[in-house]
């Protein structure tokens, strides 16, 4: 599904900034996977790319057969729009709408008509447990069901894959728990899912958690192989104290 060799990202300006150093990545369809790592390692910059929010320099990025690269900003809002549901941290609603018109919103893009998009996003509303909230503004509702009208608003277009960047960064932790549920059943459902996190609970909640370190994932054998390493001082130290 999504397929990444040797990409680079460099952000211009006075310093260039070179963040992604050469990522290789395959997610496979069907997936829930997280991405972990600590501020500034690039996870945001790679979730944009993924959801070609923005370009990359070199390399190549294989999103569900096609080659993503150098699109126009049509081509891309255009791939966007059918292939990619994106939900971010902050919800990003927009406030004088109610759920049902945030809901709605994209496919007001794909020229739908305002009766079928309105039907369409009430249903989408209805599976996230929200249709009594249909006509309430993000202010009336809590972070949670703001979420939740989010996570609608990226299914509503029957996208390939959702990307979510830190979606549960601004809920408690109940309310964290209850969206990662959501996340869970969509990808039962069968949804391809990558979800950028700093909380170890929500990536234990995941399949496969990816690890980045300043601009390059870190191989699962590396992993696997400090996993190995700590256990064998466990079994020293068990040694030491038997002896
Ligand atoms: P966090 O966990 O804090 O969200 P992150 O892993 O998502 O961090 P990125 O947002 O990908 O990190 O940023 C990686 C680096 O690139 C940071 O040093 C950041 O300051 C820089 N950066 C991000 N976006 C831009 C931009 N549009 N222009 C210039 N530099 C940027
Ligand atoms: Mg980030």
């Amino acid at each position: 599904m999504i397929h990444l060799k040797d990409v680079h990202k460099t952000y211009p300006g006075a310093v260039p900034l070179h963040v992604l150093k050469g990522i290789n990545l395959d997610i496979e369809r069907g997936e829930l996977v997280s991405i972990m790592g600590a501020s500034g390692s690039g996870k945001s910059t790679l979730l944009n790319i993924l959801g070609i929010l923005d370009n990359y320099d070199s390399g190549e990025y294989v999103l569900d057969k096609r080659l993503i690269r150098n699109l126009g900003e049509n081509a891309a809002a255009d791939l966007r729009n059918h292939l990619i549901g994106f939900v971010f941290q902050s919800f990003n609603l927009i406030s004088y709408k109610d759920a049902v018109e945030n809901v709605a919103l994209p496919l007001f893009y794909q020229g739908v008509s305002r009766r079928k998009r309105n039907a369409m996003a009430i249903e989408q509303l209805d599976r996230m447990g929200l249709r009594e909230w249909a006509h309430h503004l993000p202010s009336e509702l809590s972070g949670g069901q703001k979420q939740r009208v989010a996570i609608a608003r990226a299914l509503i277009t029957n996208p390939a894959i959702i990307l979510a960047d830190e979606p549960t960064g601004a809920l408690d932790s109940k309310t964290s728990v209850e969206v990662m549920k959501i996340f869970r059943q969509l990808n039962n459902e069968g949804m391809t899912t990558v979800i950028v996190t700093h909380d170890p609970g929500v990536g234990a909640q995941t399949n496969r958690i990816i690890r980045i370190s300043d601009g390059l994932i870190i191989p699962d054998s590396q992993i696997v192989k400090s996993q190995t390493d700590m256990d064998n001082k466990k079994t020293d130290n068990v040694s030491v104290q038997h002896s």
